[in-house]
C-alpha cells in the first residue's frame, strides 16, 4: 500500500496553483549554497537587465539621456554590465549542478555581495526615497533570507547597510547630492517627467507583483507544513490509520454522542497472531508489510468515515463502530478475521498466511474506555482459546 499524506481530493485549486512552484519549497528552507545562488541570480537578473536596458537607451538616445548625469552614467553602466555578467555566469555555470548539496561559502558570498551591492548602489544612485528600488531591495531581502541563513547573508547585508546609510549621512552633511545619477530636477513641477514616469511604473509594478507573489507563496508553504504536521500528529504513518491518541479522542466524542442519542456503539480490539514469529521468520520489513495490509483491510472492511479504525500500538488495532450493536459488530469482526485468513503474503519468494484474534464489546452509558477494556479481556480469551477467532462474551 502506498500511503499518501496528501489525499488528492484535499488539494484545492489554490494548492494546485502553488504546486507548480513546489520545486522552490525545499530551497526556501534548506539553505543550500548552489541552488540558492542559482535561484537568487535568476530571480534578480531581470531587474538588473531592466536597468541595463534603461541606461543603454539613455546612452544612445539624447531625449532619454537628458535626465542622467552623463559623466556618471558610463561608469555605472560598465559596473552594472560586469555584475550582470558575473551573476549570469554563476547561474549558467552552476545550473547543471543545481541539485548539489555541497556547501559553497565563497559562491554564496560572491553572489549575495554582488547582488546587494548592485541593488543598493542603484537605489542610492536613483535616490531611494523616490525610486521604487527600495521595494526591489525588500524583495531581494525576503528571497535571500528564504534561500540562505542570516549568517550567510551577513557580509552582503553589511555592504548594503553601509552603502545606504553612508550615502544618507553624506547627503545630510551636504557632501553628496541626493540621487547623484540623475540631473536636477528629475521632477518637473507636480507630475513626474514622462520618461521617468514610465520606468517608475514598470519597475514599481513588477517589484510589487513579485514581492506579493513571494509573500503569498511563503504563506502557502507555511500553511501546507502546518497541515502536514497536524496530519502527522493524527495518523499512524505506517498504516495511515488514526494513532492511539486520536482514536481515544474519537472514542470519547462517540461516548458523549451516545449519552445524547442512546444509540448503540461497539468497539473491536484486534491483535495479530504470532506476529513476533513473522518478524523473526521473514524479517521486520515483512512484519511492516503485514501491518500495512491489515490497516488497508480494516479500512476496506469498515464504513468510512462513520467507522473509525486506529492503530493502538505494535500489532494491535482498534475499531469503533458507531450505530452498531454487538451482533452486527460481530459480523464485521468475523469478516475481518476471514479476509485476513484468506490473504496471501509473499516475501522473498516465501509465502505465508496471517491470522488475527479479535475481542469485541458494546459501549454502554457513553463509556467507550470501559468497552475497550472489556474488548481487551475478550481478546485475551480469544488468544487463550486458540487464536484466529472473535470473542464477544
Ligand atoms: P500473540 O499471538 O500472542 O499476539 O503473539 P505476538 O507474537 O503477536 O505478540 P508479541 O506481543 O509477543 O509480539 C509483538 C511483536 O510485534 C513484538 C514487536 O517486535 C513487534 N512489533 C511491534 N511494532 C512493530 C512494527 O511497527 N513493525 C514490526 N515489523 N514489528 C513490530
Ligand atoms: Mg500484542
Ligand atoms: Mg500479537
Amino acid at each position: 500500500m502506498s500511503y499518501q499524506l496528501w489525499p488528492t481530493e484535499a488539494v484545492g485549486v489554490r494548492n494546485r496553483f502553488w504546486q507548480h512552484l513546489q520545486w522552490l519549497e525545499p530551497l526556501l528552507s534548506a539553505h543550500k549554497s548552489v541552488p540558492g545562488c542559482v535561484v537568487l541570480s535568476l530571480c534578480m537578473l531581470p531587474f538588473l537587465l531592466l536597468f541595463w536596458g534603461m541606461h543603454s537607451w539613455a546612452l544612445f538616445d539624447s531625449a532619454a539621456g537628458q535626465f542622467y548625469r552623463r559623466e556618471l552614467l558610463m561608469p555605472v553602466q560598465s559596473l552594472l554590465t560586469i555584475n550582470i555578467l558575473l551573476l549570469a555566469g554563476i547561474a549558467v555555470l552552476y545550473w547543471p549542478r543545481y541539485r548539489s548539496e555541497q556547501s559553497r561559502p565563497l559562491l554564496v558570498l560572491v553572489t549575495t555581495c554582488t547582488l546587494f551591492f548592485t541593488l543598493s548602489g542603484l537605489t542610492v544612485l536613483y535616490g531611494h526615497k523616490d525610486a521604487p528600488l527600495a521595494i526591489v531591495q525588500l524583495g531581494l531581502l525576503l528571497l535571500a533570507r528564504g534561500l540562505f541563513t542570516t549568517r550567510q547573508l551577513l557580509p552582503a547585508l553589511v555592504i548594503a547597510a553601509l552603502l545606504v546609510l553612508g550615502t544618507e549621512a553624506l547627503v545630510a552633511l551636504g557632501k553628496l547630492r541626493y540621487a547623484p545619477l540623475l540631473v536636477e530636477p528629475i521632477f518637473t513641477g507636480g507630475t513626474l517627467n514622462w520618461w521617468w514616469d514610465i520606468w517608475v511604473r514598470v519597475i514599481y509594478n513588477i517589484a510589487v507583483l513579485l514581492f506579493s507573489a513571494m509573500l503569498f507563496f511563503l504563506f502557502w508553504i507555511m500553511d501546507r507544513r502546518q497541515a502536514q504536521l497536524e496530519q502527522l500528529t493524527r495518523v499512524d504513518t505506517l498504516t495511515g490509520l488514526l494513532n492511539r491518541t486520536t482514536f481515544m479522542r474519537q472514542l470519547e466524542e462517540e461516548g458523549r454522542k451516545q449519552l445524547r442519542t442512546q444509540r448503540p456503539a461497539s468497539v473491536l480490539m484486534c491483535d495479530i497472531d504470532h506476529f513476533k514469529q513473522i518478524n523473526d521468520n521473514h524479517g521486520h520489513a515483512a512484519g511492516d508489510l503485514v501491518l500495512q495490509r491489515f490497516g488497508e483491510l480494516l479500512r476496506n472492511a469498515t464504513r468510512h468515515p462513520v467507522d473509525v479504525a486506529g492503530r493502538f500500538g505494535g500489532e494491535e488495532f482498534v475499531v469503533l463502530l458507531p450505530e452498531t450493536d454487538l451482533p452486527n459488530a460481530r459480523v464485521v469482526a468475523e469478516r475481518i478475521c476471514e479476509q485476513l485468513r484468506d490473504e496471501h503474503f509473499e516475501v522473498d519468494g516465501k509465502s505465508f498466511r496471517v491470522t488475527v484474534s479479535i475481542g469485541l464489546a458494546e459501549a454502554r452509558d457513553g463509556n467507550g474506555e470501559r468497552a475497550l477494556r472489556i474488548a481487551d479481556e475478550h481478546l485475551y480469551r480469544a488468544k487463550h482459546t486458540g487464536r484466529d477467532r472473535v470473542m464477544s462474551y
